[in-house]
């Protein structure tokens, strides 16, 4: 037995730190786990009268980017000034940064605590000991470093040839040569071509996912764990069908590193969360015809304009015209709680009247109902908004008001429709009535008949609106929808 080894440390108890980096080695690697659990017993021979053995960080990296209950344990029982003794079969097992071993060496040192490995027994109150110590906890950093730099070269190179075995998603299989090939089971390759012609056909990734549903057709996935890889049949998911859909590889291309890493500062700590796309241009590798494909690239690049354009509610997503339902204005409102697009709920009665609703953040399982409102009363009141703004009547006060406003202050005439649709109380207010009486001048009163027919069959799409600004040779009023163009309505002002 080491002479450091004190009645005191052995009147203190010992600790066994157990720890292996992923779930495979875990899984596989069962020797390393023997030896490591093996420590309790050696521990027991030197006199040690009680053993803890902390495992609670089996298949987590030593490398600081996750969070160690059993490492935090650790360091805490050591603190508590209750270990004599911490056992590992080599520094890396403890850390492999330097923050947490050189922390925990630290706190080690302050108690009087010894570190033994099967190479020795380590006391970091002694001068020599702290420097081996040190260069051991150095050692095992660089080393997780080295490996991970040859690793990631090495399947870098191999990818950049297209040589890189990756798990295929359905409807490709890897030969024996290390070459893709279309899945020689014709129900899983069919059914790849269903989803893609089916896109052709209905242009919407969730009409498909539906069209599936109804037609009680289900999808190959993959099910992967560390034994198997192998297709299962599943009902048509959302996700799945999307899959399909955005997966390079069905256009016959080869892509490798389309999603990154990133890493956070959390409570003082370096955080890694992975799988964020990354845009194409950031991808690793992009080979074209690489091998049989399903559908050819163009067709490939037209999927996804379709696919994003139809991401109507998405934030990102450049497009948000209204896409044929009767409210006036999808895609157009937004929530005054929280800001985001309010979407369009259509009853499942014929003549059931929309709803605006905002459903906060439901990317989430369980997201809430953030507000919701009837959507009638709103767009009559949009609507009769900018019947005034557009109107003859309007016309002049807006070119008074236009006239009369200081050079510098332009962005102050805006107060019309912008500012409607962010108006709380006009939403809570039942609309104004409309003002026309039988003796009005009906030239001046009446809207163009234009509007009249907006009004009558609500907005589809803001390139009406455009339209209806400019001027039409036939005498046609000329008409400002956007308030901050209101200037331009002056001429048509009698
Ligand atoms: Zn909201």
């Amino acid at each position: 037995m080491s002479p450091k080894i004190t009645p005191d440390h052995l009147g203190r108890s010992a600790v066994v730190y157990v720890r292996q980096s992923t779930m495979a080695q875990v899984l596989e690697n069962t020797e390393s786990q023997r030896r490591q659990y093996g420590l309790a017993e050696t521990a027991r021979a030197l006199g040690f009268a009680s053993v803890d053995v902390i495992d609670d960080d089996l298949g987590r990296s030593g490398s600081g980017s996750v969070d160690r209950p059993g490492f935090q344990k650790l360091v805490a029982s050591v603190c508590a000034g209750s270990v004599g003794a911490v056992f590992c079969v080599e520094a890396s097992r403890l850390a492999r940064n330097g923050r947490d071993w050189h922390h925990l060496i630290d706190l080690c040192a302050l108690v009087g605590t010894l570190v033994v490995d099967p190479d020795g027994t380590y006391d970091p109150r002694l001068v020599n000991d702290r420097l081996l110590l040190g260069l051991k906890g150095t050692m095992s950093e660089y080393e997780l470093s080295l490996l991970r730099q040859r690793g990631l070269a090495a399947r870098d190179s191999k990818a950049r040839r297209g040589e890189l075995r990756f798990a295929l998603p359905p409807g490709y299989c890897w030969t024996e040569l290390g070459q893709i090939e279309i899945d020689p089971d014709e129900r899983v390759a069919d059914a790849v071509r269903l989803v893609l012609r089916k896109f052709g056909e209905l242009g919407s990734a969730r009409q498909v996912m539906l069209w599936l549903q109804d037609a009680g057709l289900k999808l190959p996935a993959m099910r992967r764990n560390t034994q198997v890889c192998k297709i299962d049949w599943r009902p048509a998911a959302y996700h799945t069908v999307l899959q399909i859909l955005r997966h390079p590889i069905y256009a016959g291309t080869y892509v490798f590193g389309r999603t990154a890493d990133r890493t956070r500062v959390v409570d003082g700590r370096a955080r890694k969360t992975t799988g964020h796309s990354k845009p194409r241009a950031a991808w690793n590798v992009l080979l074209r015809d690489h091998h049989p494909e399903y559908i050819s690239w163009e067709q490939f690049e037209a999927n996804q304009q379709l696919i994003s354009e139809n991401a109507h509610m998405q934030k990102r997503t450049e497009r948000k015209s209204a896409r044929g339902g009767r409210a006036l204005l999808t895609g157009l409102v937004r929530c005054g709680r929280c800001g985001r697009t309010m979407r369009v709920f259509y009853g499942s009665r014929s003549g059931h009247a929309h709803r605006y609703q905002c459903r906060g953040d439901d990317s989430h399982v369980g997201g809430w109902l953030c507000i919701g409102i009837g959507g009638l009363r709103v767009d009559r009141a949009v609507a009769e908004q900018i019947v005034e703004a557009v109107s003859d009547h309007a016309a002049c006060p807006q070119q008074a008001a236009a006239d009369f406003v200081p050079a510098g202050h332009g962005d102050e005439r805006s107060t019309g429709l912008l500012g409607l649709a962010y108006d709380p109380q006009l939403l809570l207010k039942p609309p104004a009535t409309p003002t026309l009486n039988p003796g009005d001048d009906l030239h001046a009163a009446k809207p163009p008949p234009i509007l009249t027919t907006l009004l009558q069959a609500p907005l589809r799409s803001p390139a009406r609106l455009t339209g209806a600004r400019r001027p039409s040779p036939g005498g046609y009023p000329h008409t400002s929808v956007h308030p901050t163009e209101s200037h331009h309505a002056r001429s048509g002002c009698p």
